[in-house]
């Protein structure tokens, strides 16, 4: 199938679980994961309707900033050292992948540099792996704390990677405990913490989210194909 026709089967499946769960397609952003396709790929796909990206290497977002330019929103997905924040600053629409007092405290100083609010989703290791980035649950609310008086930064919500199973029912156990905390952080109307985005959802279990009550769903493989493994 053609960049084109998969984006068309993606777009029609976010419809049908966003009304399994009470909301339109209008509610659920698609960002297509952009990591290693290159330039001309990513044109076709924004020909076809694609409105915004995710890339998880700070270098290789760079370059393809550079040269796609404005045409594009930009998410950054990926784990992020400190010494490369100022890189992104005011170029990205959404950090995903906020999950430390230090980074968080590195996003506020760039920011505030040069006069701006970064938005920001808290990465949650939902799964408690020991392999994986992302703060614990019973972490979340002494981070929150300590990162939502910084003045140049704006959280928006939680970003996940669940633990791999092939276990469909497993996986939506992940995600119905991740919504249950964005519900459980939203109703305790922290100042500067505002849960609008739950950014859950691959090419291999987006309709689950989604159903299960993620906005954003991040997909690469199911739109550009497999990718060549890289990590
Ligand atoms: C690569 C990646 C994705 C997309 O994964 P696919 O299986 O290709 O859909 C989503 N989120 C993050 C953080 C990623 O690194």
């Amino acid at each position: 199938m053609s960049i084109c026709e998969n984006i068309k089967e993606i777009q029609y499946n976010i419809s049908y679980a966003a009304l399994k769960s009470g909301r339109t397609a209008k509610d659920i952003k698609l960002l297509a994961v952009t990591k290693t396709i290159p330039v001309n790929i990513i044109k076709e796909a924004v020909n076809c309707g694609i409105t915004a990206i995710g890339e998880n290497k700070v270098q290789e977002f760079l370059s393809k900033y550079e040269e796609l330019g404005n045409i594009l929103e930009y998410h950054f997905i990926g784990a992020l050292q400190t010494n490369k924040v100022k890189y992104l600053i005011n170029k990205v629409a959404l950090i995903h992948s906020v999950d430390s007092f230090k980074l968080a405290q590195e996003i506020n100083r760039q920011s505030s540099k040069i006069g701006t609010i970064s938005d920001v989703l808290i990465e949650i290791n939902i799964g408690n792996e020991l392999s994986k980035s992302g703060v614990s649950k019973e972490n979340i609310y002494g981070l929150l704390d300590k990162i939502s008086v910084f003045p140049n930064i704006s959280i928006k919500g939680l970003m996940t990677i669940p633990p791999f199973t092939a276990n469909n029912e497993k996986t939506r156990e992940y995600f119905k405990r991740m919504f249950n905390l964005f519900i459980d952080i939203r109703a305790k109307k922290l100042d500067n913490v505002n849960m609008d985005f739950l950014s859950m959802g691959m090419s291999m279990d987006y309709i689950i989210a989604i159903e299960e009550g993620a906005n954003i769903v991040r997909i690469g493989n199911k739109i550009f194909g497999e990718r060549k493994k890289e990590d």
